[in-house]
């Protein structure tokens, strides 16, 4: 049955790239583009002849290239007529000239401002044309800053001074939402910051002197290699302070560009050499000899000779975000400015005005050429870098995901000491939430983890300070990492094959891995939860603090059953944690997982969520990370899907789990799921069909029924024995102890776990791939399954960590109209429908998905009105998202009181690292208001 909420007579929502993507695309073009960058161009040519070189006509071929295999259903016509708006300011129906003159960038940039923004200072609203609605109006924006930094076209917007920021559409309402009470729920550390921020940290990070050619890594970075693209990274940096020197002494009668460096060089400072050095890196920057970039050390030293205060950033980082505005841009250290992104706003304001000036005058009709060259380079790179690091439209799935966030980690370091103050300011921007709870990586050791939670109650203490008598939550998130392979070949872009060569494989190579699967990836986790069951036996205290136990990164990467004693054993040391006197009272850890967020097939998704409730969080409560799985409608998923090819394993185990559904074979008496009707005989023979090709021998369902649930159970150590004991082959061991009376087929149960673990053959056939027509009776199975486990999932009280930005750009959602919380939670109840599964908001990855909580709550408000659904539905809909969020939330009220319960926090991890008493720092005493 469709249970789409959309009433009748709404349009049906695009499932293709949507308009407001392909537009951006073109918007953002001749600044944001690589091809832009390689030809360097300053004026658009709207006859795209041979003019200024034929290089708008180039640019165009490029950009036409790109998109058409996008935008599907776009003629040519109506991609042109989206260029000459965007390019060259040519409003629809209206008659252009002849030979209209070239548009430089500054008359495009201050258009393409003009078009989404009211210039006005300050918080200022988008720019609604006659034409399109509210919510095209906002999800066109929307997909602009994905394209490009929103801040550049803040800055750019003809008023002063310009904007700072844009109001949402929904302001009152969201005032309204954090006055009730907003937590972040859903937010990951790493990437808890917004742009202008991590482009000030660059700054800063690239003066480090610690800082190697490696540092940058991976497939599909913008210069190729990392090496390159911070080569140009740093020529950047350092013409960037040479433009700012220009325009700073620029201020009374203008001199072009050229004769400021002539007087700069000669001063005495400027050694031949260094001249040299900088014209090189200009004329590489500005693709005049774009061979000749100079080496990374050479750049490295220019720069920190413009930037010394950055040299000492990364090692000892400023702990709070003022000081981080303050001291990361070398425009800001020399303006004395610690507001936001107060050095790039200076640079792109003065900039643009100076070429307004040149560009205007009548005696100068060619501006500054060599300026107006830089300066669009500089911007361009920070448009690159921006794009670097802020996930991309339609590349979906979460190994996309994972390069992006694996590219800014070199540039974050400066930032370090102040992460929970700018993950609160970031979530919240500007206004005030009532908790927040990070998710941060597990360490490898228990010293290493102290560290980082007293960093974190320090700068948690600066939010405390701003905030006053109103006591904001903050609990730590700790979560374990999947990854396929050790030495990360998935990651780098060099994925072999299926699971060849990963955790997965018995024995790669024909090597023998001592223990079979995943026994080396287990062993280096354990590792893991025993730094941090070590840390909370010995500061049972830091419950208070630490919260929660999660896995992330990629999803499909391990297996549940690897994870389940990890998880026991955690929940087992925080439980005896929290009943120590030492704890001062601190509630036990909660459990989370993400889950069924990414998937080949929606019955895989449906599985792990399946695993993760019963044998994760194995009754616990608790709540579910993502798990979009729940709410996309099969019908839709299938008809979008068309087929899927999966590894033969990993189907068996799918329809070995629709199998325990319908047959209750051991799952709680609770999971009620109805069986389309056939469908059970249609899955016992394809079970026993794959079952025969993976291991030689047809298998009944009931075996392997068991087998997958005795596989979910094993008593591993350290979780059923003393730490010491765990060794490479804990899972076989684990085998050993089961006791033959528990397990059906008991024999049977144990040659194929074996078999399963340990044997290569048996591996290899199951990395064979099989199709799966996705025809009526599959998606009949999903819907069966899906209503019953949306069933169990409202009857066990969890709730489902919903991130809308994320989900749009990793779950392929492309529109919010078609968003699975508008079926997981719909704003009206529709008879017949399974109950509503509770969900609650977080922000996941601010800076990746270019977002923040309240951000988050808007896009939804937005989504809620357009679906159909009038204001006071929607309205009374936040609320319970709000409010779910509220009661689902880790975080606890710091007793006796927040500023009291942070001193002991810190006192307490540091007796732990034993910091003597001359080294320790307290938290700032709170100031009551
Ligand atoms: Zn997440």
């Amino acid at each position: 049955m469709n249970s789409n909420p959309s009433p009748p007579g709404m349009p049906l929502t695009p499932r293709r790239a949507p308009a407001a993507y392909v537009r951006a695309e073109i918007a953002s073009f001749p600044l944001a583009s690589m091809q832009a960058f390689r030809t360097a161009m300053m004026v658009l040519n709207p006859s795209l002849d041979g003019r200024t070189g034929g290089q708008t006509q180039q640019l165009w071929i490029e950009c036409e290239e790109q998109l058409s295999q996008l935008a599907a259903g776009w003629s040519i016509d109506r991609l042109i007529m989206a260029r000459d708006l965007f390019w060259f300011g040519f409003q629809p129906k209206t008659r252009q000239s002849e030979d209209p003159p070239p548009v430089t960038l500054r008359r495009y940039l201050r258009n393409l401002s003009r078009l989404y923004l009211e210039p006005t200072p300050g918080v200022t609203r988008l720019r609604h044309s006659d034409d399109s609605n509210a919510f095209d109006t906002s999800s066109h924006y929307r997909w602009l800053t994905f394209a490009f930094p929103e801040d550049l076209l803040l800055a750019a917007s003809p008023c002063d001074p310009p904007p700072t920021e844009v109001a949402p559409g929904s302001k009152l309402l969201l005032q309204h939402l954090t006055d009730r009470g907003v937590v972040d729920i859903h937010h990951h550390l790493g990437a808890g910051m917004d742009f202008p921020l991590l482009w000030a940290s660059m700054l800063a990070r690239l003066a480090d002197p610690s800082l190697t050619p490696t540092d940058l890594s991976g497939p599909g970075l913008p210069m190729g290699s990392g090496d390159l693209t911070l080569r140009c990274l740093l020529a950047t940096a350092v013409v960037r302070c040479v433009l700012f020197e220009f325009l700073l002494q620029n201020g009374g009668s203008p001199v072009p560009f050229k004769e400021f460096l002539k007087a700069l060089f000669a001063s005495p400072s400027w050694t031949p050499n260094r001249r040299r050095l900088l014209l090189q890196t200009m004329a590489a920057l500005g693709q005049r000899r774009r061979d000749e970039m100079p080496d990374f050390y050479q750049l490295r030293d220019l720069y920190l000779d413009l930037h010394p205060l950055g040299s000492e950033l990364a090692t000892s980082p400023p702990g709070t975000l003022n000081a981080l505005w303050r001291k990361c841009d070398p425009i800001a250290v020399r303006l004395g400015l610690s507001i936001p992104n107060g050095g790039e706003r200076w640079l792109v304001r003065h900039a643009l005005r100076y070429l307004d000036f040149r560009e205007m005058a009548p005696t100068s009709a060619q501006g500054d050429l060599i300026f107006s060259l830089l300066f669009w380079q500089v911007q361009r790179m920070r448009c690159i870098s921006y794009r670097m690091v802020v996930q991309r439209p339609l590349t979906a799935g979460l190994q996309w995901f994972v390069r992006f966030y694996d590219r800014l980690g070199w540039a974050r370091t400066p930032l370090r000491a102040a992460r929970a103050e700018i993950s609160y300011v970031v979530a919240g921007r500007g206004q005030r939430l009532s908790g927040l709870e990070v998710r941060i990586s597990s360490t490898s050791t228990s010293f290493k983890l102290a560290e980082e939670l007293r960093d974190l109650t320090r700068s948690w203490c600066a939010v405390q300070q701003k905030n006053g008598a109103s006591e904001a939550e903050f609990a730590v998130i700790i979560h374990l990492l999947k990854e396929r392979d050790r030495q990360r070949r998935w990651a780098e872009g060099k994925p072999p094959a299926g699971a060849r060569r990963t955790h997965a494989e018995p024995h790669p190579h024909y090597q023998f891995r001592f223990g079979g699967r995943y026994s080396e990836f287990y062993f280096h986790q354990v590792e893991k939860a025993q730094a941090m069951a070590e840390l909370l036996r010995a500061v049972p205290q830091a419950l208070w603090l630490v919260r929660g136990l999660d896995v992330a990164s990629d999803e499909l990467g391990v297996p549940t059953w690897v994870l389940v004693p990890l998880y026991r054993y955690v929940e087992r040391q925080a439980a005896m944690a929290s009943v120590s006197p030492k704890s001062l009272g601190a509630p036990t850890l909660r459990l989370t997982a993400h889950v069924g967020e990414d998937f080949r097939h929606l019955m895989e998704g449906m599985r792990r969520i399946y695993e993760c409730i019963h044998y994760l969080l194995a009754g616990a409560g608790g709540r579910l990370g993502h798990a979009t799985a729940l709410g996309i409608d099969p019908r839709l998923w299938a008809e979008s899907t068309g087929s899927v090819m999966m590894l033969a394993e990993e189907r068996l185990w799918d329809l070995v789990f629709e199998w325990r559904l319908y047959s209750r074979y051991r799952v709680d008496p609770h999971l009620q799921v109805e069986a389309p009707p056939g469908r059970p005989q249609h899955v016992e023979n394809l079970i026993r069909q794959l079952s025969e090709g993976i291991f030689r021998r047809a298998q009944e369902p009931q075996v392997l029924a068991e087998v997958h649930h005795v596989l979910h159970q094993l008593q591993c150590p350290p979780f059923s024995r003393e730490p010491e004991d765990v060794s490479l082959d804990a899972f076989l061991r684990s085998l050993t102890t089961l006791d033959p009376n528990q397990v059906h087929n008991y024999r049977r149960v144990c040659h194929l776990i074996h078999a399963h673990r340990e044997d290569e053959a048996v591996f290899l056939r199951g990395q064979e791939l099989v199709d799966i027509t996705l025809e009526h009776s599959e998606v009949a199975a999903l819907q069966a399954v899906q209503d019953g486990l949306r069933r169990q999932v409202s009857l066990r009280g969890l709730v489902v960590e919903v991130n809308p930005s994320s989900n749009l750009l990793i779950g392929d959602m492309l529109d919010l109209r078609n968003h699975p919380i508008l079926r997981l939670f719909p704003p009206e109840r529709v008879d017949g429908e399974p109950p509503p599964v509770p969900i609650a908001l977080g922000s996941d990855d601010p800076l990746t998905f270019s977002t923040w909580l309240l951000r988050e709550y808007s896009l939804l408000h937005e989504a809620g009105i357009m679906a159909g659904f009038s204001e006071r539905v929607v309205h009374s809909w936040l609320e319970a998202i709000q409010k779910t969020g509220m009661d689902a939330r880790f975080s606890v009220p710091w007793k006796p009181s927040a500023d009291v319960q942070a001193e002991r926090l810190v006192d307490a991890l540091e007796d732990y690292l034993q910091v003597p008493d001359i080294n320790r720092t307290r938290c700032p005493k709170l100031i009551h208001h």
